[in-house]
């Protein structure tokens, strides 16, 4: 890797961030770094061949390089080598068939310019493409890229605002399907949609553009517009690999091949694998919205070498996974059943977590770095996930919002109300708290029936009052009395009334 900057101080300062946003665990990248060096390229000083002289730069906390021989107005040449072997969506990985990576564990950032424009160069290695069909050779990425083709050399030009722009838009650069959609918002806009796939792979390419189709328009037919132009779905085909993590216009996936994607005789109803990888997609495409445009507060300046702690993961990634599997059957593109049996397993992965008696899901939250993201033995026993029962807690919610209002409002008008306030903001994003949401859930219900909610289910252990909710809608959950936790199903119902009635989240 190269770096060029004009030094603006003495001695400048070069870090690495230890997370990555959407992640919350210190990853420590600058343990992939092996040495760091630099050049005064406007020096008089050179060495035998006369080019200036190379120096090593000194490490001075475990992410932060100082370049002592570098002065104030000066031109600077760093070299260093990043070790890329993680196939997380969360690092950088490089082999014969791919290079991929997130600029939170490739780009050192220069102290005190971080706010100033990047260029950004990726240059394809020649052997890199022995072998390869380069018509399929493409580069995946959010950023508009220039690509320059010389000599039978790639390279990939890409342009961010800052830096901390540019960490939000991972790239990879291999031989990929692809497919275009454009999805229209409520003023008839066309937003550009791609959707790369690379890896080994017989996915049903027909099938999963029109189900991605029709998620992505639903989203938009609810909130009206998007916190982007274009978008840009990035996944990997791997063995057994799963995972995403959200961007403001893109998402990287990462899924098993054989069982996530659609066949080529895919039934009418997704597979329950292929249910998981639109719910993933669903999910990450949601985040760019609420959790990318509205986000929590301490994550709106975030300085990426420490931990930013907040109760409201349970808001962010709670919500997002009620919502997530919801669209699907508002799409249409799982039916009823198949939403309850999804919402089910949620409700059964909550009852079989014996930890949700002792932390709360905004405990769960708060210490997501030392806890979920850190999990053990005894992490079940004491502890909850905020995605599990911020799911349901979101869930209760809507359910209790559609109850206090005589079903005029619902949490999908909370979620709405925030990204109406995120719109009018200048920078197009808000960061929230606790009291901003009962501020805005005040809006929809009694503020005292939210505040008492709040003390029960979100900073109190209370059991979630799931099953008295779900029948005052017309729906019932059955268990078998001899496996009664495993086997805890929803009764197929036919009066699903406002819960699945997807005109009333509009
Ligand atoms: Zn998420």
């Amino acid at each position: 890797m190269s770096l060029n900057f004009t030094a603006v101080n003495d001695a400048p300062q070069l870090w690495m961030p230890a997370w990555i946003p959407g992640s919350y665990l210190m990853r420590e990248f600058a343990r992939n770094i092996t040495a760091v060096h630099y050049q005064v390229l406007d020096s008089q000083i050179r060495d035998d061949d006369t080019h200036p002289k190379v120096y090593r730069a000194h490490k001075i906390d475990k992410n932060t390089w100082q370049l002592p021989k570098a002065k104030a107005g000066q031109a600077i040449g760093v070299h260093y080598e990043v070790y890329c072997y993680d196939l997380s969506v969360r690092t950088a990985y490089v082999d014969q068939q791919r290079l991929y990576g997130n600029f939170t564990s490739l780009a050192l950032a220069v102290e005190g310019q971080e706010h100033r424009a990047v260029q950004v160069s990726l240059a394809v290695p020649a052997a890199f493409l022995a072998g390869k069909d380069e018509s399929r050779l493409l580069l995946a990425c959010g950023l508009e890229s220039t690509h320059l083709r010389l000599d039978g050399q790639h390279s990939y030009g890409l342009q961010a605002g800052s830096y901390h722009d540019l960490i939000d838009y991972p790239f990879e650069i291999a031989e990929q399907d692809k497919f275009d959609f454009i999805i229209q918002d409520s003023t008839h806009q066309t937003l550009h949609h791609r959707f790369y796939l690379s890896g080994k792979h017989s996915a049903n390419m027909g099938r999963l553009q029109q189900d991605v189709t029709q998620i992505c328009q639903c989203y938009l037919d609810w909130l009206g517009d998007a916190p982007f132009n274009d978008y840009t779905f990035m996944t990997f085909a791997s063995g057994q690999d799963y995972g995403g993590l959200e961007h403001i216009n893109s998402t990287s996936l990462i899924t098993p091949r054989r069982a996530d994607l659609p066949t080529l005789d895919e039934p009418k109803i997704p597979s329950t694998d292929y249910q998981r990888f639109l719910g993933l997609c669903s999910h990450e495409y949601f985040h760019s919205w609420w959790v990318k445009t509205v986000r929590p507060d301490v994550m709106l300046d975030v300085d990426l070498r420490r931990e930013a702690f907040t109760p409201l993961l349970w808001v962010f990634e709670g919500f997002t996974s009620y919502i997530d599997d919801f669209m699907l059957q508002a799409s249409g593109v799982i039916d009823k059943p198949s939403y309850l049996k999804l919402l089910a397993e949620q409700i059964n992965r909550y009852y079989q977590t014996a930890g949700r008696a002792y932390q709360s899901v905004a405990e769960s939250s708060f210490d997501a770095w030392i806890k979920l993201y850190r999990n053990d033995e005894n992490t079940g026993n004491a502890g909850i996930s905020y995605y599990n029962k911020g799911a349901l807690v979101a869930l209760c919610l809507d359910l209790t919002l559609l109850q206090k209002s005589n079903g005029r409002y619902r949490l999908f008008d909370v979620v709405k109300a925030f990204y109406t306030q995120a719109k009018q903001n200048d920078n197009k994003r808000i960061g929230i708290n606790s009291a901003d949401m009962g501020t805005v859930i005040g809006q929809f219900m009694p503020i005292e029936d939210w505040e008492d909610f709040e003390y029960r289910y979100v900073n109190g252990v209370e059991e979630l009052p799931i099953e008295a909710l779900l029948a005052a809608n017309g729906i019932n959950m059955h268990s078998n009395s001899k496996r009664r936790l495993t086997s805890m199903c929803l009764g197929a119902c036919a009066v699903l009334k406002h819960l699945l009635d997807s005109k009333s989240i509009a």
